[in-house]
């Protein structure tokens, strides 16, 4: 299976193939193509080091064809080292021009996510804490979004983040698409999909 064969455009392939990612790992042979064929939500059990940050970043980059003035998608991450790493991640994967992915987290001083907000983020990849900061400044609106990706679900479960992940998908448009990635699925996780998910489809790896 080549990255052709799921659908991914020639731009992004070249942008993958110079990070010397020649061919999907099996996370992304499952997760992409169901994302590019439909509208369903997604939740993925996969460890960290299978390939899920391009599982759900490729296909959310290659989806994001024009800026809107308005935040498009939303990743929220355990830790702030793990904000910075997909923010990085997602910025090489060759998206339109002028895409613009701004890491938030806790830990760094306010004014300089504040300024990078200002200038029109397109993609936020943040901590729940520093996002509901941000949300209650109404420096970070959420209401017209079209993916939502909780990337590590069991690790922001344990430390203690569920209260505010509910709180940040209440701020957020009925009509997004979820994408839920996770190593393991204790219940409160399955919880969080059946009550703000509905209808999705599961991948494991
Ligand atoms: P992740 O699970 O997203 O943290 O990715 C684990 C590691 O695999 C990272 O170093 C990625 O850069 C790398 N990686 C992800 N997808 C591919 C691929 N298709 N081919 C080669 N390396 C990859």
């Amino acid at each position: 299976t080549t990255f052709q064969d799921l659908g991914i455009s020639d731009r992004i392939i070249q942008s993958l193939l110079v990070k010397g990612y020649e061919f999907p790992t099996p996370i992304q042979i499952q997760t992409i193509p169901l994302f590019l064929s439909g509208d369903c939500n997604i939740i993925g059990q996969a460890q960290t080091g299978s390939g899920k940050t391009a599982a759900f970043g490729v296909p959310i980059i290659q989806n994001i064809k024009e800026k809107t003035g308005h935040i498009q998608a939303i990743i929220l991450t355990p830790t702030r080292e793990l904000a910075i790493q997909v923010s990085d991640e997602m910025s090489s994967f060759g998206g339109m021009n002028g895409l613009k992915i701004v890491p938030v987290f806790g830990g760094q001083p306010i004014p300089i996510q504040l300024r990078a907000l200002a200038g029109g983020a397109d993609i936020i990849v943040g901590t729940p804490g520093r996002v509901i900061d941000l949300m209650h400044r109404k420096r970070l609106d959420l209401s017209h979004i079209s993916y939502f990706v909780l990337d590590e679900a069991d690790e922001m479960l344990n430390m203690g983040f569920i209260d505010d992940i509910k709180e940040i998908i209440q701020h957020t448009n009925d009509d997004k698409r979820m994408l839920c990635f996770s190593a393991t699925m204790p219940k409160p996780i399955l919880g969080i999909a059946k009550k703000y998910m509905g209808q999705y489809e599961m991948v494991s790896v």
